[in-house]
């Protein structure tokens, strides 16, 4: 990687993503890696996504020409139709309620603190309501098929039986969890 990057410019990026990994664990990012917290309760279930923009749309800033824009536009708008991305087993009766994005990398949204520098996240709340929110066992997750630079999902999920933690990996997309 040195060999392509001006010294100057490769090792200061370097440090900060190092100083921040160890100041800011919460904060840190992997590129190709998506965290999901996934909360079922008695009337929904809502999915926290928090993804470093250079897996869902290859840059980390404003975008600068109209292909990124248009990049940018298109993966807003998949993850807005958020229904598609996430399938949620059909028992639970749920529907796609509400889905709010943060991207200030992007231009829209909150900044948030803690973000080493050059880099940017996207996050998102989504919510679904359902009938049954507690009967569901799974969920398909489109995000592999979505955006190919992701490469694994780190799942948490909190019901009212237990916590669960899963990882993805492709090409499995299913998350389960409980008793089947
Ligand atoms: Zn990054």
């Amino acid at each position: 990687m040195n060999r392509f990057l001006p010294r100057a410019a490769a090792a200061p990026l370097l440090a900060l993503c190092l100083l921040n990994a160890q100041a800011q664990p919460g904060h840190a990012h992997v590129h190709g890696q998506v965290k999901l917290d996934v909360a079922i309760d008695v009337q929904a279930i809502t999915i926290h996504v928090d993804a470093p923009l250079d897996s869902i749309v290859g840059f980390e800033r404003a975008p600068r020409t109209d292909a990124e824009r248009k990049t940018a536009q298109q993966a807003l708008a998949q993850l807005r139709t958020a229904g598609k991305l996430f399938t949620i087993d059909p028992v639970a009766a749920c529907t796609l309620s509400q889905v709010d994005l943060d991207a200030p990398a992007l231009g829209f949204g909150e900044a948030r603190p803690g973000q080493a520098a050059g880099h940017g996240d996207l996050e998102g709340n989504i919510v679904f309501e359902c009938r049954s929110p507690v009967l569901a066992r799974y969920i398909d997750v489109g995000l592999f098929d979505a955006f190919p630079a992701i490469r694994q999902i780190d799942v948490q999920i909190a019901t009212p039986d237990g916590q669960y933690q899963r990882t993805l990996k492709r090409p499995s997309s299913r998350l389960s969890w409980g008793r089947q």
